[in-house]
């Protein structure tokens, strides 16, 4: 997970003051002097973090703090919005055009993420802003760039514009927007060459091209990964193209949250967006103020809860809670219920979401076995329709065979059934109780 270090070291100094009912200077410098080294170490560039602490001292030792009733939560409370503001403070928002189409131009060096990121942000604009983007293959160079925009679009069911390898960029560019127009997309984003450094001709080239398409948008694709040479890199860009964004990739990986931290601060451009994984519905509105909330442990409920939005739905929710009101819940249902919490991402990151999650006893370290729950997965596919539904007709022989199926063990057959069966007691007494509160309510 992204941040991990930094936020361990963080929440850790900013416990021995949360609680505290006057919080002296050498409370705050002490505390300062330890969130400074926990940034240094995250990789976060030096200039920012020197300012950073300035401006959290002299909040932090200020009337604000000091006259409030609750000094400790106080002085909390402002290094979450100096780091939120750090990082852009409001989302930022992508462009509308007045006149479509809206041209997005993507740019970064290879490997960043470009191609893909193209595909990811084509498939958000469409799921959330219910636009009609068309895909543009203009990196000629990269061996396999175009096959790869053409394969993320077929994927999507989305167009990709291309004409070939031999073609001159700044012409696919315009012809493109031609189309685009012609054919009522609302968004056309250019997927632009990448090279291994930043060069003169790869300068020219996408100078040329933001020429003559008069981009929206100009977002620079970085990889999280690389710390401190992101930031450097989105320097060099917005020196040469005067970007507009950043997409920040790969901070699903272990980085130390550098590049995220700094690339506000030293370029003046806001990241716009997130990547979180390799596939193409990881990409995520970037939210300075939740993230900042993420790196402080005090989870980010609103992410969680739009992830539900989008993974499950409402009128199985519904149906799911009434299956487990009349106790008549199957391994038919649970096996669907698992699997809309495994499209809402990885459990160890949803658990992160969650405020306090961290300090929960056994939740901190908890290592979410995935490979465990794709066990209780495979028993249940192993599983006959008839099984699944009443599981009251397994034997000895059923049972072996499902193990056999899921190339599991018997026992695991059996703490499964057990565990079901213990759940959907539980869910009965439930039921009761609350069917009795009701009662004794006068409600029912
Ligand atoms: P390009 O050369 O900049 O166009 O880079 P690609 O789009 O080909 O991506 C390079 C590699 O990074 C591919 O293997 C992608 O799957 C991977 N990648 C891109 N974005 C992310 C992300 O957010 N998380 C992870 N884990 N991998 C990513």
């Amino acid at each position: 997970m992204a941040f991990e270090g930094l936020a361990d070291r963080l929440q850790k100094t900013i416990q021995k003051v949360k609680g505290k009912g006057k919080v002296t200077e050498a409370d705050v410098k002490e505390m300062t002097r330890e969130v400074r080294l926990a940034l240094l170490e995250a990789d976060v560039n030096f200039k920012v973090v020197k300012d950073f602490i300035k401006r959290v001292k002299e909040r932090a030792i200020g009337q604000e703090v000091m006259d409030s009733l609750t000094p400790g939560q106080q002085v909390i409370k402002v290094v979450k919005e100096e780091l939120s503001d750090l990082m852009g403070g409001e989302q930022s928002k992508i462009a509308v055009a007045n006149k479509p189409p809206t041209v997005i131009m993507m740019v970064g060096l290879q490997g960043a993420g470009k191609t893909t990121t193209t595909g990811k942000l084509a498939n958000l604009l469409r799921k959330k802003n219910n636009r009609n983007p068309m895909l543009v293959a203009a990196d000629v160079y990269r061996p396999a760039a175009i096959n790869q925009l053409e394969t993320l679009g077929k994927q999507l069911d989305m167009p990709v514009f291309s004409l070939g390898t031999e073609a001159n960029p700044v012409d696919i560019a315009k012809q493109a927007i031609d189309k685009a127009k012609e054919e009522h997309h609302d968004y056309v984003i250019i997927d632009t060459a990448g090279r291994l450094h930043v060069d003169e001709q790869l300068m020219d080239e996408l100078q040329n091209i933001k020429e003559v398409t008069t981009p929206d948008e100009i977002f620079l694709v970085v990889d999280s990964m690389t710390g401190q040479d992101a930031v450097n890199v989105a320097e060099s860009f917005d020196e040469q193209l005067d970007i507009s964004g950043v997409v920040l990739t790969k901070l699903d990986g272990d980085t130390r949250g550098g590049a995220a931290i700094s690339i506000k601060a030293v370029t003046g451009k806001p990241i716009k967006y997130a990547g979180m994984g390799e596939k193409l519905d990881e990409l995520e509105a970037f939210h300075p103020e939740r993230m900042a909330s993420r790196i402080l442990g005090m989870g980010d409920v609103l992410s969680l809860i739009e992830k539900a939005q989008d993974n499950v739905d409402e009128k199985q929710a519904k149906e799911l809670e009434e299956k487990m009101r009349s106790a008549s819940f199957t391994f038919e249902d649970f096996l669907e219920q698992m699997q809309q919490v495994k499209n809402m991402g990885p459990l160890d990151e949803l658990i992160n979401m969650m405020p306090g999650a961290n300090k929960m006893k056994g939740m901190k370290n908890l290592q979410v076995d995935e490979k465990q729950i794709s066990h209780v997965e495979a028993i249940i596919q192993s599983m006959t329709k008839k099984e699944r539904i009443d599981p009251g007709i397994m034997n000895a022989s059923r049972k072996r065979r499902i193990a056999k199926g899921s190339g599991t063990s018997v026992s695991e057959v059996n703490r499964l059934l057990k565990q079901f069966d213990e759940m959907k007691k539980m869910m009965k007494q439930m039921t009761n109780t609350s069917k009795k509160g009701k009662k004794k309510k006068g409600l029912m």
